[in-house]
């Protein structure tokens, strides 16, 4: 025996669980309207006392009515549809009695009673309505009292054929209708959840740009550069495609900073920035190494071939104007060291010689930029 209450199903996962009940309005009234004609022709037949006929009447005709009332009104609608499921299976137990087992209004009672109890609430609704046909039977038997004639006159056959015609159609038609219902919310619930999986993998996708950048120029960060490094000293291992690194400071920064504010020296480092992204080509990645030193990587390029890049940036660096908040114009210049990845050394290694290139040619004067080469470095 199953013991796991069966989930309502998805018209009924919505706000007040409402979808059964409403959904068993129409099938009740048509299945006990002409259900009547089906009981009032075996009560006919069993010769009926009058108070059977009354309570018969009552239940075909203000049940249903009865029912939506009370499962709407309910704190949960569902379970007490579901309730209301089984007092169906009662009175479908009480009617065969009342009817004196009249073969066909009988049998067709019960088949669509059952019907609907497994339509609704599978075998566990089924074998409760089963216990629920067996109660009613037995208070039925005590009230009426036993009596068998099983036979079923032509008039009671024909009252019988509506309820035949109607009952499965209107099952039919509500099938179906929950089927259309139950594709629409699956659709809905894959949509849903592809949506949901796009605004994720934004949100991770903006996280992880968020993470890789500098706040004030907003550049990539050192973190970022320090992976882009490894993965060049990677790629040039695998497939021997080398690499060439710049280091860029911004020359007398302090004085920048000592003569007009550090709010001006951060305009002067976001000028930096835009010149530098101008100036690069869309392979090339420059990042902020710290405070006022960034880096240049010229993936696939020598030393060589990187310096005329690394020129370009000096001198659109230095035909650059900031205006001061007094408006006086400013001027400032870089100074780069150059050099390239010389197999197996390290980015440490590889960064430590951009950085003494970098000196030279502060040394040298400043405003220019100074390559160490592998030609070079081995002279
Ligand atoms: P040099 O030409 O030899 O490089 O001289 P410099 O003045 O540029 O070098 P120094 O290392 O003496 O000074 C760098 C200054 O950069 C010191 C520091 O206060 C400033 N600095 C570092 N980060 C920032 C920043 O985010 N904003 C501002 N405004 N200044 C910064
Ligand atoms: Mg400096
Ligand atoms: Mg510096």
């Amino acid at each position: 025996m199953d013991t796991t209450e069966p989930a309502p199903p998805l018209a009924e996962a919505q706000p007040r669980g409402t979808g059964l009940a409403r959904r068993t309005y129409l099938p009740r009234i048509v299945g006990l309207g002409i259900g009547a004609l089906c009981a009032g022709a075996g009560l006919y037949q069993a010769d009926a006392r009058p108070w059977v006929w009354c309570v018969m009447l009552v239940y075909c005709f203000a049940w249903p009515h009865i029912a939506l009332h009370i499962s709407l009104r309910s704190a949960s609608p569902y379970t007490t549809e579901r309730r209301n499921l089984l007092v169906d299976s009662f009175a479908g137990g009480v009617w065969p009695v009342a009817m004196a087992f009249n073969v066909l209004p009988s049998v067709l009672l019960l088949a669509a009673l059952a019907m609907n109890n497994f339509a609704t609430g599978g075998a566990r609704l089924f074998r409760k309505g089963l216990l629920a046909h067996l109660a009613g039977a037995a208070v039925a038997l005590l009230l009426v009292g036993p009596k068998f004639v099983p036979q079923t006159s032509f008039l009671t056959v024909l009252l019988c054929v509506p309820f035949l015609l109607s009952y499965p159609l209107v099952l039919g038609v509500v099938m179906y209708r929950l089927s259309i219902e139950l594709s629409r919310r699956k659709d809905e619930l894959v949509l849903e959840k592809r949506r949901a999986d796009e605004a994720n993998l934004a949100r991770t996708r903006a996280l992880a740009e968020l993470a890789s950048r500098d706040e004030l120029t907003g550049l990539f960060n050192r973190r970022h550069m320090s992976d882009l490094l490894a993965q060049q000293r990677l790629g040039c291992q695998r497939s021997g495609d080398g690499f060439a690194v710049a280091l860029v400071d911004l020359d007398h920064f302090k004085h920048i900073n000592d003569n007009h504010g550090h709010a001006v020296g951060d305009s002067v480092l976001r000028a930096f920035a835009e010149q530098a992204g101008a100036a690069m080509r869309g392979t090339d990645n420059v990042g902020r190494w710290g405070g006022e030193e960034f880096i240049v990587i010229y993936p696939g390029s020598t030393a060589h071939e990187a310096a005329q890049g690394a020129d370009r940036l000096r001198e659109r660096v230095a035909a650059t104007v900031v205006t001061t908040p007094a408006g006086r114009p400013l001027t400032f210049t870089v100074s780069i060291g150059l050099t390239e990845h010389m197999p197996p050394e390290s980015v440490d290694a590889l960064v430590e010689r951009a950085d003494r290139a970098m000196y030279q040619a502060k040394s040298q004067g400043r405003n220019r930029v100074v390559t160490l080469s592998k030609a070079k470095a081995r002279a």
